[in-house]
């Protein structure tokens, strides 16, 4: 059986990391939530007072609490920097709302794609993120590009937070979606889009089996070829 890459791009909340994580435990694919080692990245810098006068010290940082996943007794994932576990700590609103300045950084981009490209190197796949299509695995046998309005696209993200436990407004968070959606498509670096050869699906009002199905038949019909 061919061992493809499968690259999912999109903005904040389109329902990446949901649909990725079932698509990779159906296909036995290994998952890499690139999304959570910028968080990764941005906890460093806030946790240490950095800014982006101290892109060197970020990187420091990154080389000394490396990041790693691991997962629960229930399968979920689990995010380590060093050996901390901040799976939960990288999803509050301090984070989500400075990760866009520590991802528009080059030098920082350019450590974690180095980081994300040793991972892909076996193939066996699936990516999410914002420029897996574009530059990280630019040859990516499947590139997927999710959307869906903002409106869905809040109401998905404040569920999942009320479950997480993070206190959130409904109309705040559509304010930062949108404002998180700007600055990651119109940042200078490996901005938000999608790849030339990327098949674009609006999944608004689609449920998550809908969207796996979607990816899934795609992917098999590559594999199935290989
Ligand atoms: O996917 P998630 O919402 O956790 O990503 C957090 C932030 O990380 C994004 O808003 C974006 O600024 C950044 N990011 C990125 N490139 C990626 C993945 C995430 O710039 N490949």
């Amino acid at each position: 059986m061919k061992n493809i890459r499968i690259a999912v791009d999109g903005p904040a909340s389109s329902g990446k990391s949901t649909v990725a994580k079932i698509i990779a435990k159906n296909l036995g694919y290994t998952y890499l939530d690139t999304g959570a080692m910028y968080r990764c990245a941005t906890y460093l810098a806030l946790k240490n007072d950095l800014t982006d006068e101290n892109v060197a010290m970020i990187l420091q940082q990154l080389d000394e609490h490396p990041i790693s996943f691991g997962r629960d007794i229930e399968g979920n994932q689990l995010v380590f920097l060093g050996d901390v576990d901040v799976t939960l700590a990288i999803r509050q609103n301090d984070i989500t709302n400075n990760v866009s300045w520590i991802s528009a950084l080059p030098e920082i981009r350019e450590e974690l794609v180095a980081q994300q490209r040793r991972i892909a190197e076996k193939g066996a796949i699936i990516m999410d993120g914002r420029d897996i299509g574009t530059v990280v695995l630019p040859d990516a046998e499947l590139k997927i590009f999710l959307i869906a309005s903002v409106d869905e696209r809040a109401e998905r993200r404040y569920k999942e937070n009320l479950e997480k436990g993070i206190p959130t407004d409904l109309e705040t968070l559509k304010e930062e979606i949108a404002a998180r959606d700007y600055k990651d498509s119109h940042r200078k670096v490996s901005p938000l889009k999608a790849a030339d050869d990327a098949i674009t699906f609006d999944t608004t009002g689609v449920n998550i089996e809908g969207v796996v199905n979607f990816i899934q038949e795609k992917a098999k019909k590559i594999i199935d070829k290989g």
